[in-house]
């Protein structure tokens, strides 16, 4: 058959990212044939909800006609062309204004990349080469946290906190230093509360701070809430207290928006809900709900002006892709960005919170489902083999890929991270289709119990 064929052409010519490629050859990949809506289809014909919107990213499903139409008129008027040296063209300049109003007050100013790892790329060299024209080089390391995923590039790469991205690859190259995770249920200490443990954190970024020296520190970077780490919620007065940290120690605040971003948790922006105001805000994703590949760095007019008085020296802001702002990607984005405005969406989300966390939260009657969380419509439950100890099962991650593969058979996409399950629906789901991604997580679940029993 053509899927035979081609899994075979895909195990011999296309190394997949995160996938063990000697299982791949064994099994071959599930080739996704087709989108419409909040549905894929795979070569078989099999029809799957897609509960995870791709990568975080599909905000409009998989069918939005003013998408293509978009791409299409921009491909014929200019296909191609550069934002370098002073040159520019109408979808970029729409589109960053477009960002600009849409960000939180004072953030103003855009730079273009063509994926996330790029943007906060683009977000390191932004700050290191502000310090340097502010005359204080010596202010270049980052605060981040463990478990937070900011890209895969080297610098990205970097200030992502997850184990399994950097070992093997060096990684951390960047002065950056990971602090305690934001996830009370997993990280908070024995008969600690939630407020103590807020505390804790907070006094770790101080103490960090005081050790280091807050004239050595460009920087703090955080999701406002953390996706790929599995979907990690930071208890409340987190994020107001690292902003006040920030402030008073002169150290940029950067959101790393790139999930969160345009509409996910209810608010425009993730840092809107979680209480802070950052100076940098690192966008993709739902920019275009991932119909082109692009991103951008949103920045306050104090870096702007600092990065701009200095750019006559050395031929300019010497950064940029050769697609920075690519018209058909630019001219998605804009439409993309008025659909989700004029549909609603943003206020969407946080009409079906409610019952999309109370479905997640009703999983908790499992005797495997240690925690359930999200915010607006992402959300994940911990699979744990001991509920009152919290213990976890002795081989991580294994019980998650059986529930995944449980998912699978039901027709639903979701997301093992390790014994975590993430949903993430579309945007555009309706009530009812929401309601069938529970439905379909829950019997996945329960055929766990069962599988786990055995
Ligand atoms: N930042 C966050 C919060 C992300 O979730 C991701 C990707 O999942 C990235 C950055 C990197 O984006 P990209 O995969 O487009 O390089």
């Amino acid at each position: 058959t053509l899927a035979n064929s081609l899994a075979a052409l895909d195990a011999a010519h296309q190394l997949h990212p995160f996938t063990d490629a000697r299982a791949l050859e064994e099994k071959g990949p599930i080739i996704i044939e087709k989108g419409d809506g909040v549905r894929v289809w795979d070569s078989t014909g099999k029809e799957y909800l897609e509960g995870m919107s791709g990568l975080w990213s599909v905000a409009l499903g998989f069918g939005e006609e003013r998408l293509v139409k978009a791409a299409h008129e921009q491909l014929q008027k200019l296909p191609y062309y550069h934002t370098f040296s002073a040159k520019s063209h109408e979808p970029s300049i729409r589109l960053a204004e477009k960002i600009a109003e849409m960000a939180p007050e004072g953030l103003n100013h855009v730079f273009f990349t063509n994926s996330g790892s790029e943007a906060n790329d683009t977000v390191v060299k932004l700050v290191w080469y502000m310090n340097n024209a502010l005359g204080r080089p010596q202010k270049k390391k980052f605060l981040a946290r463990k478990n937070a995923y900011h890209g895969i590039t080297m610098a990205s790469g970097s200030l992502t906190g997850i184990e399994a991205d950097h070992t093997d690859f060096d990684l951390p190259i960047l002065p950056v230093i990971h602090l305690t995770t934001p996830h009370f249920y997993r990280f908070g200490a024995e008969g600690e509360t939630e407020a103590q443990f807020t505390a804790r954190l907070l006094k770790e970024i101080e103490d960090t701070i005081a050790r280091e020296g807050a004239d050595t520190i460009a920087a703090f970077i955080g999701e406002p809430v953390m996706g790929a780490g599995g979907v990690l919620v930071p208890p409340a007065g987190y994020w107001p207290g690292v902003a006040e940290i920030c402030r008073k120690n002169d150290i940029l605040l950067i959101a790393d928006e790139v999930i969160n971003g345009f509409g996910r948790l209810g608010t425009t922006f993730g840092c809107q809900r979680m209480g802070f105001t950052p100076d940098i805000m690192s966008v993709s994703k739902q920019l275009t709900s991932s119909y082109m590949p692009l991103a951008a760095v949103v920045f306050s007019d104090a870096v702007y002006n600092a990065v701009a008085d200095n750019s006559h020296r050395l031929g300019g802001f010497a950064h940029g892709f050769t697609a920075s702002g690519h018209p058909v990607a630019t001219a998605v984005g804009l439409e993309n960005l008025k659909i989700i405005e004029e549909r609603g969406l943003v206020a969407h989300a946080a009409e079906l919170e409610p019952m999309f966390q109370k479905g997640l939260r009703d999983m908790l009657e499992f005797p495997i489902v240690g925690e359930a969380r999200g915010v607006g419509l992402i959300g994940a439950i911990d699979l744990v083999a001991d509920k009152a100890t919290k213990r976890k099962f002795s081989k991580p991650g294994q019980v998650g890929q059986i529930a995944n593969g449980f998912a699978h058979e039901e027709g639903l996409i979701l997301r093992a991270i390790g014994d975590t399950l993430a949903l993430c629906p579309p945007m555009i789901s309706t009530e009812a289709e929401v309601a069938e991604m529970l439905r379909r997580m829950r019997v996945a679940v329960e055929r766990t119990v069962k599988a786990v029993a055995e």
